[in-house]
């Protein structure tokens, strides 16, 4: 195929290293022989991945209960747990594996230090997302979520107070939401803990969209950061797409875009990515 110096995909589409690490772990416990394999809640967000993962025996579950052969092996996934939910598994008295990101774990320490100082938690992020209901279990019952700017100057004064981020936010939005709240505090420690694979793949798409007639978002449509990456992108680009596979996308929108910037979600494999750039390719050829 011939190279289109007009296409361009992003360096840092792939999976982010937390997500690697847990899919590596499961792939070497399936390889090992263990059966089965439970993972508690799907390991990522993408579909094209947890049918393949199911087909080799590792079954997502949403409740302990499911976890019915004893023998089998646990895996706590890269989002992280609440101390009191991974006491509860270790009581299940299973093989238990703990692939919660090294940085998500970083989080929790920040968390967990500050909140035995009897500082107040203000977790920048997504009440629903798993990483954050896991971060919510380290503040020592003194964590609020924030999800917006609006949420933030509604907030209460306070004394202490540590402002920690979800590793996936927008930077930006983060910044503007600390410093809000910093001045409603007397003492106001910021970390910000937005994960530097994050940075990196926030950054240079936003140095990338700016320039593009078209971005395509690669990503499950159900993952949160394929969707604020989607949202970053609409914001610097008038033509965006967020697409799971090469089918969705329309074939018009390719044909009509002269530089086209292709990026993707932590948890898109790089395969897909690739596979939706010879897709791409391909049209253009044809056309
Ligand atoms: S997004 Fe960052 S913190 Fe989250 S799993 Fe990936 S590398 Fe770890």
């Amino acid at each position: 195929m011939s190279k289109d110096n007009n296409i361009l995909i992003a360096k840092s589409a792939g999976f982010c290293p937390g997500v690697k690490r847990a899919i590596e772990c499961v792939l070497e416990l399936e390889k090992q022989g263990h059966s089965p394999i439970y993972t508690v809640g799907p390991l990522i967000h993408n579909k094209q991945v947890t049918d393949s993962l199911e087909a080799k025996g590792i079954k997502a579950i949403e409740n302990l209960k499911e976890a019915t052969d004893k023998n089998g092996v646990l895996v706590i996934r890269a989002h992280g747990i609440t101390p009191a939910f991974q006491k509860e598994i270790m009581d299940l008295g299973m093989k238990v594996i703990d692939a919660t990101c090294p940085l998500v774990k970083k989080v929790h320490n920040v968390i967990e230090e500050y909140a035995k100082k009897d500082y107040d938690t203000i977790i920048v992020g997504d009440s629903k997302h798993a990483e954050v209901i896991g971060l919510m279990g380290y503040t020592q019952n003194k964590g609020i979520v924030v999800g917006s700017i609006e949420e933030a100057q509604n907030l209460p004064p306070f004394e202490k107070v540590n402002v920690v981020s979800q590793t996936t936010q927008k930077e930006e939005t983060f910044l503007k939401i600390a410093d809000i709240i910093k001045q409603k505090a007397k003492i106001c420690n910021i970390s910000n803990t937005i994960c530097h694979p994050t940075k990196q793949r926030q950054t240079e798409t936003t140095k990338c969209a700016k320039d593009a007639d078209l971005v395509v978002v690669v990503g499950g449509h159900h993952s949160a950061n394929t969707a604020r990456l989607a949202k970053l992108c609409s914001d610097l680009c008038k033509n965006v797409i967020h697409v799971e596979t090469s089918a969705e996308i329309d074939p018009k929108i390719i044909t009509n875009s002269k530089k086209i910037f292709i990026t993707a979600g932590a948890s898109t494999p790089i395969w897909l990515v690739e596979e939706i750039a010879d897709y791409i390719k391909k049209l253009r050829e044809n056309k």
